[in-house]
């Protein structure tokens, strides 16, 4: 499989090209060249089969020119050594719970994953992972990255933005791990990594990659828990009509699960829910992309006002109505997603995260009587403990200690990270 970049599909690269890289140096997201189809023979045997089997099948056709299949096994193996079960919540709706790893958030999935393959492809005695992160993205990352040998991380977070809990995960590490406060939101952090990747003298000097979801790496191993959410529903004897909502910030997410879909997986449609950032709902209305700067919330991780992934799902499908056939999306404020949490947790026992209420808000808003809804919970409630207790003030909450925590504090400005990162 070749790889090419969203802005410019004649020229290609390797899967291990596209890793190291991240980003193509026209600015554009690495994409497969064209997505592979899976056997109905497979999907009709998916209960047959090791959760490792079934990622394994789904993954190979991407990395096989450069990959064994023994070794993307392992990896895999490794990758999904936690739990991702679909618990049922109420009536026709159940949850994914993609939190059972070692941060607690989805993202170790593709962290780890993609902490796996560099260091398979990795040649170099020296790379630097640059990361911008609302969140759970930085911690997942420094865990999948921790001690591994010629590779330093460097987290970009905004300050004031990420939760207590978050920021003990990405600071408390050390050793290869460093961690730089932005004195600005999101989109900021993520502007500085992107400039950095253009930028001709830096690359000169270090070799750096990117571990945001923008890296192809992070983004295909997502789709293997849609896959392993089907195995669960399919043992249920429930095999057709299944909706799942996606609570959605930057994209990657639903952009796994869409490719996913693409190459077979019967899955009807898609809901992508948000917060307060409603950049890819309004484009589904009226067809008109329109970044916007990113406003806080309390679904932090999902505070994305000019979503990167959008360029691989308009690769993905080149006409709008197409999308909107597979994908309706809808947006919730803090009070709305408080009121769930609380809701949930009184009427069902089921304590949701502030990612996964905006989800669950998304499916109620959209499943017909006929249909499965999963949506996917996307972290652990612990995640965002104060949250929580706004929404159930019986909570308890334990408060992560900060005292023994390294992060390097900057300004909202390029060169003040790059001063940072050389010193
Ligand atoms: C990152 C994140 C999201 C958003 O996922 P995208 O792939 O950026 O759309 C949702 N929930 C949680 C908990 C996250 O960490």
């Amino acid at each position: 499989m070749k790889f090419i970049s969203t802005r410019n599909s004649n020229h290609s690269v390797n899967f291990s090209h596209a890793v190291k890289k991240g980003l193509a140096a026209d600015g554009g997201l690495y994409y497969p060249i064209h997505i592979p189809k899976l056997s109905k023979d497979f999907f009709d045997h998916i209960t047959t089969y090791h959760k490792v089997e079934i990622a394994t099948q789904a993954l190979l056709p991407y990395v096989n020119e450069e990959m064994d299949r023994s070794s993307l096994e392992q990896i895999v193996d490794e990758t999904l050594a936690f739990n991702i079960p679909l618990v049922h919540v109420k009536e026709n709706i159940y949850s994914l719970e993609l939190y059972h790893g070692p941060t607690q958030a989805f993202k170790d999935v593709g962290a780890r994953f993609m902490s796996r393959s560099l260091a398979y492809f990795n040649e170099e005695s020296d790379v630097h992972i640059l990361v911008a992160t609302s969140g759970d993205t930085g911690s997942a990352v420094a865990n999948g990255f921790y001690d591994i040998p010629g590779i330093k991380v460097h987290i970009l977070f905004p300050k004031d933005k990420v939760s207590n809990y978050q920021q003990y995960q990405m600071t408390s590490l050390g050793k290869n791990i460093r961690a730089y406060e932005v004195d600005g939101n999101f989109d900021d952090c993520q502007k500085i990594v992107k400039q950095a990747f253009g930028d001709k003298a830096l690359n000169e000097k270090l070799t750096i990659s990117s571990a945001n979801s923008i890296n192809i790496a992070r983004l295909l191993p997502q789709m293997t828990y849609y896959f392993l959410a089907y195995q669960q529903i399919k043992k249920l004897g429930i095999d057709k009509n299944i909706v799942i909502s996606v609570p959605s910030g930057n994209l990657g997410n639903i952009t796994a699960g869409l490719i996913g879909k693409h190459m077979g997986l019967p899955i009807k449609r898609f809901i992508s829910s948000h917060n307060a950032n409603d950049t890819f709902v309004k484009y589904l209305q009226d067809g008109n992309y329109q970044p916007i700067q990113s406003v806080q919330t309390l679904s932090n991780a999902m505070d994305v006002g000019a979503p990167s992934n959008i360029e691989r799902i308009d690769t993905l499908y080149t006409d709008i109505n197409d999308l909107r056939k597979d994908v309706s999306g809808y947006s919730f404020d803090d009070k709305i997603t408080l009121n769930k949490i609380s809701e949930e947790y009184h009427q069902q026992d089921y304590l949701l995260d502030p990612h996964g209420a905006v989800g669950i808000l998304g499916l109620e808003q959209d499943i017909n009587v006929d249909e499965l809804g999963i949506f996917l919970e996307t972290a652990h409630p612990q995640k965002f403990a104060s949250v929580i207790r706004q929404a159930i003030p019986s909570y308890k909450v334990e408060i992560p200690d900060l005292s023994n925590c390294h992060k390097t504090s900057i300004n909202n400005d390029y060169n003040a990270f790059i001063d940072a990162l050389l010193s």
